[in-house]
């Protein structure tokens, strides 16, 4: 079986049959050998281990992975690609190629499918189209997931980096700080791929937190103040939950004089939490750390 990671072998397959490049599927395939080794190898398989592959592309990252792994499952897209990927993975028993769209796809039922039921390794060179929405949902579903290892747009791993007070912080980042813990394994330019990006990438690798660094009681309720909170960027928090539509507990559902009503947190509430915890009432969700907002949710 030819090593896809090489240029020409790429170009072959794609010669062969006759494959057009959709950029709505957020195609850019690797051809760096050094690249996928190192994608494959900081993705830490254990020989017994499962890799979910999101968007395999013609296989190429796939070859990698399943030489390392005891199963690979790729789900993808483009129904263009499934009968290049049953010749290129032809020599890869332990690859399980699905052609599903991701975002519907239910990765509990993978795992029970093909890994007892037992977490899974997610690694990806990501359609940079749905990077986030793709993050957002193996974190936040509860998908049984241990690691992530992705390529992504460098402003991407950036966001998911950063800290209060930059224009990088938001949803996405106290997300992914929630719940993992964050590496950059390399930066990657443009010239890696077929066709070019016309952005840097990089790949980070996401390790699950057992526990999250932060006790809250109620992580939903939290997350959706934090959505709210960078929705409506501009507005100080208290606009923001005011008017996100967020739900008191308890104490709102049945309206009170500290400004709840029908279940959701009115302004003044807000503005007693933030005097409570010592902040500014003018303060913005851009300047609150993640330990800030559970205790601002806990407290609400
Ligand atoms: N893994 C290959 C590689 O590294 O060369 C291809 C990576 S390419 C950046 C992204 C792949 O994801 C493409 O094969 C694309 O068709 C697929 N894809 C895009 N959207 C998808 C979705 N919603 N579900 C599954 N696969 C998707």
């Amino acid at each position: 079986m030819p090593e896809l990671g090489k240029p020409q072998n790429t170009i072959d397959i794609i010669k062969k049959y006759d494959f057009r490049f959709r950029k709505k599927f957020g195609q850019n395939f690797l051809i760096d050998t050094n690249v996928l080794g190192k994608i494959a190898d900081s993705a830490c398989i254990d020989p017994g281990d499962c890799v979910l592959e999101i968007g395999p592309g013609i296989g190429t990252l796939t070859q990698y992975l399943a030489e390392r792994a005891r199963q690979v499952v790729a789900v993808e897209i483009d129904p263009e690609l499934i009968p290049i990927l049953s010749e290129t993975l032809a020599g890869f028993p332990n690859a399980e190629v699905i052609h599903a769209d991701i975002m519907k796809t239910d990765i509990r039922e993978l795992a029970e499918k093909y890994n007892g039921g037992k977490p899974l390794n997610v690694v990806a060179n990501l359609p940079y189209y749905i990077t986030t929405p793709i993050i957002m949902s193996l974190l936040e579903d509860g998908a049984p997931v241990k690691s992530i290892t992705v390529m992504i747009q460098k402003e991407v791993a950036e966001r998911m980096q950063a800290g209060p007070g930059g224009k990088e912080y938001g949803a996405l980042s106290l997300a992914v700080q929630y719940y993992c813990d964050t590496e950059i394994v390399a930066n990657v330019p443009p010239n890696c791929f077929i066709p070019r990006p016309n952005v840097g990438s990089c790949v980070i690798r996401l390790n699950r937190y057992a526990e999250p660094p932060v006790r809250v009681k109620d992580p939903e309720k939290m997350f959706k103040i934090i959505r709210a909170a960078f929705n409506q960027r501009r507005k100080t928090l208290a606009n923001a939950v005011s008017h996100g539509g967020i739900s008191g507990g308890n104490v709102g559902a049945e309206g009170n004089s500290a400004g709840t009503s029908g279940g959701t947190v009115g302004r003044e509430r807000v503005t007693e939490v933030l005097r409570e915890m010592g902040l500014s009432e003018t303060i913005r969700g851009e300047a609150m750390t993640l330990d800030q907002f559970a205790e601002f949710s806990d407290r609400l």
